[in-house]
């Protein structure tokens, strides 16, 4: 995940297989992290949280996704296994803040402004956007 700040962190999934009343065949999860990203105010990593839910139905065509009830979301496989690793790893970017900060006493940022009156502002803009990456995983569906 180039979204994160460096490679420390942890990740709990907890996926359940099986086929639904509707013979859908389901994969129902909840992912848990605990990762760094990039402090947008420093630049500096800080550690957060992110949960994410998620119920799927496996489907294999565009037609099949469209007959989805509104509270499933498609997995369309082809005919490559689809993986795993990379499902929960959608999910948890899709749930991770767009930005994300520090604590104001724990972000270097503010110290330093106090203390460099004169060294050139630092951008608030990120660096990487993280909308850019949703952008790809959504124009790759
Ligand atoms: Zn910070």
């Amino acid at each position: 995940m180039s979204l994160l700040a460096n490679d420390e962190g942890s990740i709990t999934a907890e996926l359940q297989f099986f086929i639904d009343e509707g013979r859908k065949r389901r994969i129902d999860g909840k992912v848990a992290a605990h990762v760094n990203v990039v402090c947008q105010r420093c630049l500096e990593p800080v550690a957060i949280d992110v949960a994410a839910e998620f119920t799927l139905a496996i489907v294999w065509t565009d037609d099949q996704a469209k007959q989805l009830p509104k509270n499933l979301d498609p997995l369309i496989v082809g005919e490559e296994l689809t993986d795993l690793a990379e499902i929960v790893e959608e999910e948890l970017i899709l749930s991770l803040p767009i930005v994300s900060y520090h604590e104001k006493d724990s972000c270097k940022q503010v110290t330093r402004s106090f203390g460099e009156a004169d060294a050139a502002p630092i951008k608030e803009e990120p660096k990487d956007n993280p909308f850019k990456v949703l952008e790809q995983l959504r124009s790759d569906k």
